[in-house]
């Protein structure tokens, strides 16, 4: 029999105006000395929204601190050296997040995210992307107790993020079937209940009618599903049921093409790659990132051809230990193959 104790999230609230509720909410759950770290800027941004919190009489709340240091070798004694909290609050985006997140881990406290864009799904998962030697590593940190996404605040990010969200969300079609794919092959083994997280995480999304994407509540529906996709990782106790060839891909461009596009927009364009090479649920993918306006938008980064390519042929080597549909070679040849092949890749790839 197998046992773990999974961590997920006690205090999740993704509606407009959620942030209003977070002083009540943290003395619901026993927090008093608070540690509230913000990402540059976001102190002038949401000035109004902040003052809820740190004027609250019955919290002590220290900060807004700004929080956005990436390099462990710099946040570690950083950490150290603040005071003991209850709980830490972060807002802001990936940094400040990551940032916090990590910080808690080392103090052995409570971490609460407020997002201010949703770009991928950091908010509400244990990794941290941090600094190591001078290089990007994921790092595993520690599950947020809460995550406060407020939706007037998420709905004012640019589009980007928001596009790149979108990417993340449609990720777990070919993640999960690259998870199961390497389980069947004797690699691993899949947590069925992490897996039917993941796969309802998207689900809920993609198969929403299209009017409804319209609508300012879509975005809540996205920022569920990210929430979900947190949870899943946390379940299964790595990054499998999100993070499937797609996703090595996405890594493989970081590492040809540093900081040049969002996660999210590289996942999004792999994960429609993935689709078409695993034969897998293309129309859902398709129509989900035609409908949205997910091809249009990316198409306007001209993203080389040759850079797919690359990243393709690069991207089993970035997890070896893995064995997702890319890790074999005919697949790799697939994928490039649909570069040319595909008439929406031909038009949104240069
Ligand atoms: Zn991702």
């Amino acid at each position: 029999m197998i046992s773990q104790a999974i961590a997920i999230p006690r205090l999740i609230e993704s509606k407009y105006h959620a942030l209003n509720d977070l002083p009540g909410a943290l003395k619901a759950h026993g927090f008093k000395r608070v540690l509230f770290t913000v990402g540059n800027g976001i102190e002038d941004l949401f000035k109004e929204k902040i003052s809820h919190l740190t004027s609250e009489p019955e919290l002590i709340i220290t900060g807004p601190v700004i929080l956005e240091e990436l390099d462990v070798e710099k946040l570690a004694p950083m950490a150290y050296d603040f005071p003991n909290y209850d709980v830490i609050v972060s807002m802001g985006g990936g940094k400040a997040i990551d940032s916090g997140k990590y910080t808690a881990f080392l103090k052995g406290i409570p971490f609460i995210s407020i997002p201010t864009s949703i770009s991928n799904d950091g908010f509400a998962s244990s990794g941290a992307s941090l600094m190591i030697e001078g290089k990007r590593k994921s790092v595993s940190a520690k599950m947020p107790y809460g995550v406060i996404a407020d939706l007037s605040i998420l709905s004012t990010a640019p589009e980007r993020f928001y596009y790149s969200g979108l990417g993340d969300v449609v990720s777990k079609i070919t993640a999960s079937y690259d998870w199961q794919y390497e389980a069947n092959r004797g690699v691993g083994s899949v947590d069925h209940f992490a897996l039917l997280t993941s796969k309802k995480s998207v689900n809920s999304v993609v198969r929403l009618p299209r009017p409804y994407i319209e609508e300012g509540l879509f975005l809540k529906e996205v920022v569920d599903s990210l929430i979900m996709s947190g949870i899943s990782m946390e379940v299964a106790g790595s990054s499998a049921p999100a993070s499937g060839s797609e996703h090595l891909i996405s890594h493989a461009m970081d590492r040809l093409a540093p900081g040049e596009y969002l996660h999210g927009i590289q996942v999004g364009i792999a994960t429609y790659i993935m689709s078409l090479t695993q034969d897998y649920r293309v129309n859902r993918v398709r129509t989900f990132l035609s409908d949205t306006g997910f091809f249009d938008y990316v198409k306007t980064f001209e993203i080389p051809k040759q850079l797919l390519v690359d990243a393709i042929r690069l991207a089993p080597s970035i997890k070896p230990n893995r064995h997702t549909t890319l890790h074999e070679q005919k697949y790799v040849e697939k994928a490039i193959k649909y570069l040319d092949e595909d008439r929406i890749l031909r038009s949104i790839l240069f």
